[in-house]
C-alpha cells in the first residue's frame, strides 16, 4: 500500500529526467528504498546487483559510513559557506588543494559546480572570459563530437550530440559543431585504429579550416565516450586530437564527468593517454553520488590568462552552491577511499568484468563487446555478420531493462539496443560474476 500511494505522487507530481513523461505515468515509478555495496533494494524488497552505479556515478559503492560520518560531521559544524565575499570552508579548499594534486600536469585551479551539466556550462564561460582576456573574443566556435554527451545545460546541450537532447528545443546553437564519432564497431573506414584515428585527426582538421582557426575557441571530447553508448576511441586518439588543438591554438576540454575517479583504472582517464586537457570537466564519481558535485579544472594558463584579462574586475560566473562544505567533505572521503584500496580493486574487478563480458561473445545477440576498466558495454544486433541493429521498437530497451531487473540486475539498456555496464568499484568477484551471470540469462530471454 505504501509503495503503491508513492507510485501514484510520483505519477502526479514528480518529473522524471530523460524519460518518456506519459510512458512512465502508465508505467509508475519504482521506487528504491535502500542499498549497500553493489546492491540495491526496491520497495517491495527486491534485491538487485547495481551494475550501473546507479547512473555511473555510485564509484565507491553504497553504505560507506566513513562518508555518512563526515557529512555528518559536516552538516553540524558548518553546514554552508558562500564562496563569495573572500569567504570559504576548509573542506572546499582542502579538496581543491588534494584535486590538483592528484590531476594530470597543471590543472591546478578548481571551481566547484553541482554536477556535470554545469561544470560543462561554466567551461563555456571561462573560455570565453579567456580569450577576451587574450584579445581574441573572436575566437567563439566550439567543436564537440558525435555520440558525445556533455550534459543538457542550456549551452551545455548543444555540445551534446544525441538527437534525444535536440529534439523539440533546437540546439545545438549556430557557434556549436560537430565532427563524427570515432565508433570503432561502426566506423566507415573500417576497425584499423590507425586509420580510425587519422580519420577523426582528417575531420577536426577539415572542421577548423571550414571555420578558420582564428575562429576556434575549444575542441570538447570525453575519453570514452558515455552516453553514445560506452564508445571507446583507440589508444592514441585523444593523443592525437590534443595535438591538433595545440597546432591550431585551440583549447583541449577533456570531460571527464563519467571516466573521472577511477572508472576506466586511474584516476582520470586522459592519464592513460598522456594527455594534459587545458580544462577538464568532472562530476559523479567526485562524491560518489552520496550529495551533488563537480568540478571544472583548469590550467595555470587558462586560469592565469582569466585573472590576468579581468584585473581587479569580478569575473562574473558563480553558484551559491559552489565550493559547497558538506560535498567537498564527501569529496575529501571519497579521494581518501579511492587511494585506500578501492582503485586496486576497481581495476581487478574491471578485468574479470571486461573477461566476463568477452565471454558473452559467442551469444546470438551480441555483436559486440567493449570497454575500459569498470565503463563497458554490450551492442547487440539481430545479425552479426551484417551488424544489424535490433529493431527499433520503443520498449525494447525498456524490455531488456525489465527483464534484467527481473533477474535482480541493474543495467542500462540504450534505445539503440547497447547494454550499459559502470559497476561500483567496490564489486567482489562474486558480483561481477552475479553481472555476467543474470546478463546471460537476460539474453537468453530476449532471444
Ligand atoms: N558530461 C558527461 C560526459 C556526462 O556523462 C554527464 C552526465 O552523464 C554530464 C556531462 C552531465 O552531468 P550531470 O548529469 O551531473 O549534469
Amino acid at each position: 500500500m505504501f509503495s503503491n500511494s508513492l507510485i501514484e505522487l510520483d505519477r502526479a507530481h514528480l518529473v522524471h529526467p530523460v524519460s518518456s513523461y506519459r510512458s512512465h505515468e502508465r508505467m509508475g515509478v519504482r521506487v528504491l528504498k535502500s542499498a549497500r555495496g553493489a546492491t540495491v533494494t526496491d520497495a517491495t524488497g527486491h534485491h538487485l546487483l547495481d551494475g550501473f552505479a546507479g547512473l555511473w556515478c555510485v564509484n565507491v559503492g553504497y553504505g560507506q559510513e566513513s562518508i555518512v560520518d563526515a557529512a555528518t560531521k559536516q552538516l553540524r559544524e558548518l553546514p554552508y559557506a558562500t564562496g563569495y565575499f573572500g569567504l570559504g570552508s576548509e573542506p572546499a579548499i582542502r579538496l581543491a588543494a588534494k584535486l590538483a594534486e592528484l590531476s594530470p600536469g597543471d590543472l591546478n585551479h578548481i571551481y566547484f559546480t553541482l554536477g556535470g551539466s554545469d561544470a560543462v556550462d561554466s567551461t563555456i564561460r571561462f573560455i570565453r572570459y579567456y580569450y577576451h582576456s587574450k584579445g581574441t573574443p573572436q575566437k567563439d566556435q566550439f567543436i564537440s563530437v558525435e555520440y558525445g554527451y556533455h550534459g543538457s545545460s542550456t549551452a551545455g546541450s548543444g555540445l551534446t550530440a544525441i538527437p534525444v537532447f535536440h529534439a523539440g528545443f533546437g540546439a545545438p546553437f549556430h557557434w556549436q559543431h560537430k565532427i563524427p564519432s570515432h565508433y570503432v564497431y561502426r566506423n566507415p573506414v573500417g576497425s584499423n585504429s590507425q586509420a580510425i584515428i587519422d580519420a577523426s585527426v582528417g575531420a577536426l582538421r577539415a572542421k577548423i579550416a571550414e571555420l578558420g582557426a582564428e575562429r576556434v575557441a575549444a575542441f570538447y571530447a570525453e575519453p570514452i565516450q558515455g552516453s553514445g553508448g560506452v564508445l571507446v576511441p583507440p589508444v592514441g586518439w585523444l593523443t592525437a586530437m590534443h595535438a591538433v588543438c595545440k597546432e591550431h591554438d585551440i583549447l583541449f576540454v577533456a570531460d571527464e564527468v563519467i571516466t573521472g575517479f577511477g572508472r576506466t583504472g586511474p584516476l582520470f582517464a586522459c592519464e592513460e593517454d598522456d594527455v594534459t586537457p587545458d580544462l577538464m570537466t568532472t562530476a559523479k564519481g567526485l562524491t560518489s553520488g552520496y550529495v551533488p558535485l563537480g568540478a571544472v579544472f583548469m590550467s595555470d594558463n587558462v586560469y592565469n590568462t582569466i585573472a590576468d584579462g579581468a584585473g581587479k574586475a569580478d569575473v562574473g560566473h558563480g553558484y551559491t552552491y559552489s565550493a559547497h562544505p558538506v560535498s567537498a567533505a564527501v569529496g575529501l572521503e571519497c579521494l581518501r577511499l579511492y587511494e585506500d584500496g578501492l582503485l586496486d580493486n576497481g581495476r581487478r574487478a574491471g578485468k574479470r568484468l571486461m573477461a566476463g563480458l568477452r565471454s558473452l561473445a559467442d551469444h546470438p545477440l551480441v555483436g559486440d563487446v567493449r570497454g575500459r576498466g569498470m565503463l563497458a558495454a554490450v551492442e547487440l544486433v539481430t545479425d552479426k555478420a551484417r551488424k544489424t541493429p535490433l529493431p527499433p521498437e520503443a520498449d525494447l530497451a525498456r524490455r531488456i531493462f525489465d527483464r534484467a531487473w527481473n533477474n535482480g540486475l541493474v543495467i542500462r539498456a540504450f534505445a539503440n539496443g547497447v547494454l550499459g555496464y559502470a559497476p561500483p568499484l567496490c564489486c567482489t568477484d562474486e558480483e561481477i560474476d552475479g553481472i555476467i551471470e543474470r546478463t546471460r540469462r537476460t539474453l537468453d530471454q530476449t532471444l
